[in-house]
């Protein structure tokens, strides 16, 4: 390995805490351009520090957690080939189409949970019905997607994905790759 690659690997076990990081930086940044009583340049520096800081710290979160693949030992490659594999990755996959999914339906359920909460809900404010509906949807969203991103690899127990955007079939932690039950012989 040579050294970006080993910086990188370093900082993909990391990854967590640097979006952790990144949100404590936005975090002090709102704090320091409301708190009143503070000399103009030295809001200006902070500011300038704490931008640059919170988009390297989330940029290379994001990066981390979305595109950056773990290249797997040979045992992890080989778990590939096994039958839990192909389960795992069977209840992976639909579980993510499910989380995916949840994003454009919500233009159907939405119009659906408005009304239902309206004839429901006595309210005399308008805006109610659609709040609710709205926090009972992202309530569902985020309980679709932890059902992906909560998911433990078969082969190292670790957590398999990061977020629902992890389009790439392998392990985020081992690096396990799927393989389509008609690659299984090569
Ligand atoms: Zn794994």
């Amino acid at each position: 390995m040579n050294q970006s690659k080993l910086l990188l690997h370093k900082l993909h076990q990391h990854r967590h805490k640097l979006g952790l990081l990144a949100f404590a930086v936005a975090l002090l940044s709102i704090a320091i351009q409301t708190y009143p009583g503070l000399p103009g340049t030295f809001r200006a520096v902070a500011s300038f520090i704490l931008s640059t800081a919170f988009f390297i710290s989330a940029g290379l979160s994001f990066y981390l957690t979305t595109f950056y693949k773990v290249t797997p030992d040979v045992v992890a490659q080989q778990a590939s080939n096994s039958e839990n594999s192909q389960s795992f990755w069977k209840e992976a996959r639909r579980r993510r189409r499910i989380a995916l999914w949840m994003a454009p339906s919500w233009l159907i359920a939405g119009p659906i949970l408005v009304w239902i909460y309206s004839n429901v809900v006595p309210s005399k404010d308008p805006m109610t019905p659609a709040i609710a509906a709205l926090v009972t949807y992202s309530v569902l969203w985020f309980w679709a997607a932890w059902r992906f991103t909560n998911m433990k690899c078969f082969h190292c127990n670790g957590r398999a994905f990061d977020n629902i955007l992890n389009f790439r079939n392998h392990c985020r932690s081992c690096g396990t790759p799927f393989k389509p039950p008609e690659d299984l012989s090569k």
